[in-house]
């Protein structure tokens, strides 16, 4: 098998005295889709956040297309190609749809920039028609969207989704995750972290079960949707 294009080796991350993630490992190879799913605090977000660069693990060895990024800065990963589409969106509600999509291309010239938003709106004609409102006027799954696009503007090789589908009503988060499919078939690579582990592992290649912290399973993720103890701990409730 080829390098993976981003691998994860014996990550931890503290906050103060607070051990949230311990040894987690997961490599993600080019094309796939990868999740992480586990119950609310489990250490998923903690995890992500490392990865993008926007927290200092304690310990562990990020690498991306070869290169140890374990220290590189976000805005340095953003221009390499690894971009977040962080929980709860972080869409700027006094700006317009237009100038949040604007500022996933803040690295770009303007030329590149313009014909990049006109792609994204072609792939999300309610963000065209909504371009002029201000984003806090859009619904949840509409902010959601927007959060994505934004994202997408900054065309990266590695996008990492946390939580797309939090909050949002069942019918809104299928087309949350018809918008993954089409991403992962133009081929860009996504680490997609969920709480709704049923439905992430079967649009996944592969699954990471974290449990309080550390891995406890991890598979193919059909495995995983057929594994007893799976279902079980993470997957009985839904
Ligand atoms: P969620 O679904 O709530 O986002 P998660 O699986 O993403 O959960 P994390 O948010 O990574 O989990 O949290 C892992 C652990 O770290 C939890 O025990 C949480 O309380 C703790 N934690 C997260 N952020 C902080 C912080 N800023 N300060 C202190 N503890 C934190």
């Amino acid at each position: 098998m080829s390098d993976p294009i981003l691998s994860v080796e014996g990550l931890g991350v503290n906050y103060g005295r607070v051990e949230a993630v311990r040894n987690v490992s997961f490599e993600v190879p080019e094309g796939a889709l990868v999740t992480l799913v586990g119950a609310n605090g489990a250490g998923k977000t903690s995890v992500l956040n490392a990865v993008s660069g926007l927290l200092r693990p304690r310990q562990g060895v990020i690498t991306f297309e070869g290169n140890d990024i374990t220290k590189w800065p976000a805005h340095r990963l953003v221009k390499a190609g690894l971009v977040q589409v962080p929980e709860g969106r972080e869409i700027l509600g006094t700006l317009t749809v237009a100038e949040n999509l604007s500022l996933g291309g803040w690295h770009r010239k303007n030329s590149t920039l313009h014909a990049k938003v006109s792609e994204v709106y072609e792939r999300f004609p309610v963000l065209f028609e909504r371009r002029k409102l201000h984003a806090g006027a859009l619904s949840g799954g509409e902010q959601q969207m927007l959060s994505i696009a934004r994202a997408l503007i900054a065309e990266p090789k590695v996008l990492l989704l946390d939580e797309p589908s939090m909050g949002l009503a069942p019918k809104i988060v299928d087309e949350v995750f018809a918008v993954i499919e089409e991403i992962r078939l133009t081929g860009t690579t996504v680490v997609l972290v969920e709480q709704n582990a049923r439905r992430a592992l079967a649009a996944a290649d592969y699954g990471y079960v974290l449990e309080t912290g550390e891995v406890s399973h991890f598979g193919p993720a059909h495995e995983l949707l057929a594994d007893e103890k799976v279902i079980e701990a993470y997957l009985g409730l839904d």
